[in-house]
């Protein structure tokens, strides 16, 4: 949410829902900037701050636009109130600042929305097994927001965001990318994963769990715009409605990038039992998040280099672990590049097609795009290139698996 403007904008928009005859229930996030400004202003008073304590600061954010709200919708002539996360309650677990939605007694909030009064909610925040606010991670209004639906039992969560909807790869890139009508959960989740930020993840892995049919819609409409029930934003479905609603589907659906991948390879690692492991472990006891991984043919000597990826963020520290374990583990020498993309393509119809990681590598080596590594999974295939060549590597495939829009004008 921006100013009041966009409030009142905000407003109409829950009138409009009501008066299609739904009863509505709205999870509002800080007006934009506003948790920024919040979690400096705790930098400033203690560069150490105590999570619990941020948690009241930030968390207050999405207090004013709660009220806010709520008074435009009175002044619009609606019903409506403000319920704070501790009020609803939404209890929440684990640490402050990143608590998980673990429960919400949602009685209260259903009868007073049968009762025709709008319920305004607060992103973002919940109550700890103490009674203490909490709050639930950078974004985590949109994890709210599917909470609350599926404590109510909601039709659909529509997230009204600053894109209108889930395209098929990164629109800066490539201007005919498509705006998707839907995507599955776990291809929003490959998707979110490999750095295409629409959503919170988190917010997705629940609405898959929860079973909540989410809509992405942009918050910058005008007044004369398709009301939701039209679904002019991406629909977030389960598989089996996927196939209910039989669209035209390609067996690639999107292409997501990500350049914060760092490479690591060590050479000349033992080729035995237990070597992947002494090198693994350490990272993993970390918290570093290793994801793409291949060992080498072995050479002579019984000796294989091992190449995997971790986040650049944590590259120094991966570099660190390991030097200090180059006897244990006994490689020669440790190489990093950070300078790497991983490129993705996502799509549940590979599941029952072959050929689409072929079609990818031929694309790619067509135009001279050299591979590094490889992973994949059900459904998704993704691979490491040099970060100068993403912008053409995602062009390249957009066009290849038939994702470019088409001229309507004739
Ligand atoms: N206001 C919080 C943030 O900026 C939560 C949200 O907007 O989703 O991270
Ligand atoms: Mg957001």
């Amino acid at each position: 949410m921006a100013g009041t403007e966009r409030i009142r904008r905000v407003a109409n928009i829950v009138r409009r829902q009501q008066e299609a005859g739904h009863e509505v229930a709205v999870v509002v996030s800080a007006m934009a900037g506003e948790t920024d400004r919040l979690v400096n202003f705790c930098r400033e008073a203690n560069p150490l701050f105590d999570p619990a304590e941020y948690d009241v600061v930030v968390a207050s954010g999405e207090q004013v636009t709660a009220g806010l709200l709520a008074l435009t919708l009175q002044a619009l002539g609606c019903k409506a109130r403000s319920w704070m996360g501790w009020q609803v309650p939404i209890r929440t677990v684990e640490s402050h600042a990143k608590a998980r939605v673990d429960a919400i007694d949602s009685d209260r909030l259903c009868n007073a929305m049968a009762a025709g009064e709008i319920a305004v909610l607060p992103g973002f925040q919940g109550l700890s097994i103490d009674g203490r606010v909490t709050t639930m991670g950078r974004g985590g209004s949109d994890t709210s927001a599917v909470a609350v639906a599926a404590a109510v039992s909601a039709d659909r969560c529509d997230i009204y965001t600053d894109v209108d909807g889930v395209y098929t790869t990164d629109p800066r890139i490539v201007a005919r990318a498509r705006k998707l009508k839907a995507v599955t959960y776990e291809e929003m989740l490959e998707l979110a994963s490999v750095g295409a930020k629409v959503l919170q993840t988190r917010s997705v892995g629940l609405a898959m769990k929860e079973g909540v049919r989410v809509q992405v819609l942009s918050s910058f409409i005008d007044d004369d715009a398709p009301p939701a029930d039209d679904l002019p934003g991406t629909l977030i479905v389960s598989d089996e409605e996927m196939e209910k609603l039989d669209m035209e589907r390609q067996h690639v659906t999107g292409i997501a990038h990500d350049k914060n991948e760092a490479k690591v390879i060590l050479t000349r690692v033992p080729d035995k039992p237990g070597a992947v492991a002494n090198i693994f472990t350490p990272l993993a006891d970390a918290s570093i998040n290793v994801d793409m991984i291949i060992q080498n043919v072995g050479r002579e000597k019984g000796e294989t280099d091992v190449t995997f990826t971790v986040p650049q963020a944590d590259l120094a520290r991966t570099q660190a672990l390991l030097e200090d374990r180059r006897e244990s583990i006994g490689f020669n020498r440790i190489i990093t590049d950070s300078q790497v993309a991983k490129i993705s393509v996502v799509g549940v119809g590979m599941k029952s097609h072959a050929g689409v990681a072929a079609q990818m590598f031929a694309a790619l080596a067509d135009r001279g795009i050299n591979i590094q590594a490889i992973t994949t999974s059900e459904i998704k295939v993704s691979v490491l290139i040099d970060e100068d060549e993403t912008e053409l590597a995602v062009r390249i495939l957009h066009t290849a698996y038939g994702l470019d829009a088409v001229d309507e004008a004739a």
